[in-house]
């Protein structure tokens, strides 16, 4: 755990979220700045600060497990489809420097991402 880092104060039950998600390895909550009607992260309990960083880390299966969770909220919260964003680096859009998944769902998703 990274004290100076916001998600991993989240995974500790420190700093307040809405959890709508459990498993071994990653918990699941409400954006506080949702982006789509549903918009849901996906985030590993490991510190990890980036996606390379989290695979290079975790074992294959784990990381199947939080892209699993994804799947899963994302077809529960609309089941005509939903997109899964992860964002890596200053020119990926990463503003927390844990990974997480974002589940965005609840409109029609455009292409190209912005
Ligand atoms: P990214 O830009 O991919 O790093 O995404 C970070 C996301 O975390 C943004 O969508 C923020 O709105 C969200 N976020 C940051 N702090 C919190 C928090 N305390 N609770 C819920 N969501 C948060
Ligand atoms: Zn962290």
């Amino acid at each position: 755990m990274n004290q100076q880092c916001i998600f991993c104060r989240i995974v500790a039950g420190e700093v307040p979220a809405e959890i709508v998600g459990q498993s071994d390895g990653a918990i699941a909550i409400r954006d506080r700045n949702p982006q789509a009607p549903s918009h849901i992260l996906v985030i590993p309990r490991r510190h990890a600060a980036t996606l390379a960083e989290y695979v290079g880390q975790a074992k294959p299966e784990e990381v199947g497990s939080a892209f699993s969770m994804a799947s899963k909220l994302g077809r529960d919260a609309n089941p005509a489809g939903y997109r899964v964003v992860v964002n890596e680096g200053r020119d990926g859009g990463q503003t927390v420097d844990h990974v997480h998944i974002h589940v965005l769902a609840g409109r029609p998703m455009h292409w190209p991402p912005g």
